[in-house]
């Protein structure tokens, strides 16, 4: 199953992400995870994402299309992938399709995590998540259940992200509008598009969208 999780910055779709992989056996492809990995090696596009991804701008798309063109060609995604924060503009979806249609492969299904601003502004100052394996948590919607113990691993070390603020979130909300948001009308055209209330329990929203990929 290949399948994209769209939707603002806060909506759950890392949260639904770590779900579905382990539900689908398919790997999640965040090209947020993945440039925050590149910001900590120091790689040549960590040093070039750096600056942008702490103003809240998106990375250019030749270097984030690149690095999806080349993680989906790993033998672990031959069963399918969850791509979660990617594409986010009109040209990375055109990418998408050339990549799929080089490889013969077609998308499943194109869901959208619909949340209110007011809540996404809430979900991202209160989220965090574990400095080891990466689940992630919330002050006050999803603490862990074992205070400072990680729910999946076990680990008593936590992190938060430098653009999880206020102000940040705002450029990342217009960012949303202006350059993501016209996806939905795209993958609405190709009849691929489901959307999902992302302002349901998280138990809820997974079963939403399990309704529509099972
Ligand atoms: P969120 O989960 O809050 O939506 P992400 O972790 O997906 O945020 O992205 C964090 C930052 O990484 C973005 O603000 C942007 O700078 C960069 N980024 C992630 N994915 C993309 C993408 N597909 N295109 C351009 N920039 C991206
Ligand atoms: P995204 O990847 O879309 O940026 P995340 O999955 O990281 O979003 O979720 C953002 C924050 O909101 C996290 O702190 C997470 O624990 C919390 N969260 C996610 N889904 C829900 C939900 N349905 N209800 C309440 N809080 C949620
Ligand atoms: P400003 O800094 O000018 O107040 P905003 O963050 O309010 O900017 O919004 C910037 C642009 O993003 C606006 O032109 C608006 O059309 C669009 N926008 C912001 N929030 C939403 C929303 N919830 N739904 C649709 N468009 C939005």
């Amino acid at each position: 199953m290949r399948l994209i999780l769209l939707g603002p910055p806060g909506a759950g779709k890392g949260t639904q992400a770590q779900r579905l992989i382990e539900t689908h056996k398919i790997p999640q492809l965040s090209t947020g995870d993945m440039l925050r990995a590149a910001v900590t090696a120091q790689s040549e596009v960590g040093l070039k994402a750096k600056a942008v991804m702490d103003s809240g701008n998106l990375v250019s798309d030749d270097i984030v299309n690149a690095i999806v063109s080349e993680r989906i060609d790993q033998a672990d995604c031959a069963e399918g992938f969850i791509l979660d924060g990617y594409p986010r503009t009109l040209n990375q979806a055109d990418a998408v399709e050339a990549m799929l249609e080089r490889k013969g492969l077609k998308l499943d299904h194109v869901i959208e995590i619909k949340v209110d601003d007011d809540i996404l502004v809430n979900r991202v100052s209160g989220r965090f998540s574990c400095a080891s394996c990466g689940a992630v948590y919330h002050d006050e919607d999803k603490r862990p259940k074992v205070e400072g113990v990680c729910d999946v691993c076990g680990s008593t070390d936590f992190k938060r992200r430098p653009d999880d603020n206020a102000e940040t979130m705002r450029t990342r909300l217009r960012s949303y509008y202006k350059d993501t948001s016209p996806l939905v009308g795209y993958y609405h055209c190709k009849g691929t598009l489901r959307a999902v209330d992302g302002m349901q329990p998280i138990d809820v929203v997974t079963e939403s969208i399990e309704r529509i990929v099972s």
